[in-house]
């Protein structure tokens, strides 16, 4: 039985997720979420900020992101499992919730694994229109699993990115990639190695998962001028760059708290300077400065991008059927009455 209608949660499930994603549109879902998480970064000192939490095993990561701007709580539920794919299981997956915090009733529940993979793209490619060089055309995306599809539309529905150049140290992935970006109007080259990758590459996203200090890129594939865009590195003990790297660039961050715990910066000392992206945003101060600059996005994923990706699906599904509502609050209509709601269940 249905208790009552006011406590109805809306749940996009994934299939009215890339319901979806095709009425609004690939591009234009990339660039709202881009919008939601630059408006929402400019509103920095208004969010309840925290290092996500994590509960880490021997195979992966388990963690919750929570942040609210008092009018709304947000949460997702992510995990990190780099063995899950010989397995036939994804490596990340999520969910997420918003909430009204006026009544701390949930206003929306959503299946998160695509929204993450949109969501990160989106804010790769917003970090890079601050940060990589002008005119930047050509992408190297090494590491051709699940999120990488979706990093290069970003970038090039974001960025005007035309061509990628994929590595994967498993040919599978990278022609699957490639398969996936034929009609995308993307030139797409895959290539052999990771040094073939990066050649004439503006832009370097790396983008692999393996839960444990690896060197994806050395310093000498790293030329002047280029932008990094480090996504796979997001745990304790899992980065891709060299230490080297690091000191050569200019590094740009979500959350410091966190990203100093998870980020490619863990191996660095905890003074060394980064810059906070909203601080760019806003124009407090630079992203990039010259043509020879090398510049880094240590990107984690922060609650907030979240957040802001759960509002835009909140708002897109108004006036849609891309939703069921859930019967997940019991809410009998006198409050106190929880255990007579019960009893007259049965
Ligand atoms: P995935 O398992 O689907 O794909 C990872 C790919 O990396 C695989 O194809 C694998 O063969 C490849 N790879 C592994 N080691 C490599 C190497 N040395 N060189 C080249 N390729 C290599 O994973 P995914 O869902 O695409 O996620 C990739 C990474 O991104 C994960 O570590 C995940 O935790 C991280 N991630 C970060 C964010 C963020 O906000 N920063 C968000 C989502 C996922």
């Amino acid at each position: 039985m249905i208790p009552s209608q006011k406590a109805l949660v809306p749940f996009v499930s994934v299939d009215n997720m890339m319901r979806l994603v095709h009425h609004v549109g690939l591009d234009a879902m990339l660039i709202r979420i881009a919008d939601a998480i630059e408006a929402d970064f400019l509103r920095w000192e208004a969010f309840d900020k925290t290092p996500r939490v994590a509960s880490h095993s021997d195979v992966g990561v388990i963690e919750l992101m929570p942040t609210s701007d008092g009018d709304l709580y947000g949460f997702k539920y992510v995990n990190g499992h780099p063995k899950n794919t010989a397995e036939g299981l994804q490596t990340v997956t999520a969910f997420g919730l918003l909430a009204d915090v006026h009544s701390g009733y949930p206003v929306l529940l959503s299946e998160m694994t695509l929204l993450t993979a949109l969501r990160t793209a989106a804010m790769s490619a917003l970090a890079a229109k601050y940060l990589a060089p002008k005119g930047a055309t050509t992408m190297a995306m090494i590491g051709n699993g699940a999120q990488s599809e979706f990093q290069c539309r970003a970038f090039a529905a974001i960025c005007g990115i035309t061509t990628v150049r994929l590595f994967d140290i498993d040919e599978q992935s990278t022609a699957k990639c490639a398969r996936n970006l034929a009609t995308s109007g993307l030139t797409v080259v895959s290539c052999k190695t990771a040094q073939d990758a990066v050649n004439g590459a503006q832009i370097i996203t790396t983008c692999t998962a393996d839960k444990q200090y690896a060197t994806i890129l050395t310093d000498n594939m790293v030329g002047a001028g280029v932008h990094l865009n480090a996504i796979g590195g997001d745990c304790p003990g899992k980065t891709e760059l060299h230490k080297d790297i690091l000191h050569r660039t200019d590094i740009f961050v979500e959350y410091p708290p966190q990203t100093r715990i998870e980020g490619e910066i863990q191996a660095l000392a905890d003074d060394h300077p980064v810059t906070e992206l909203h601080d760019v945003f806003a124009g407090r101060t630079t992203g990039r400065r010259d043509d020879k600059q090398i510049t880094l996005f240590d990107s984690v994923g922060f609650a907030i991008e979240d957040f802001s990706a759960l509002r835009t699906v909140k708002s897109a599904i108004q006036g849609t059927d891309f939703f069921d509502d859930l019967d997940m609050l019991a809410d009998p209509d006198d409050p106190r009455d929880l255990f007579g709601m019960l009893q007259r269940a049965k």
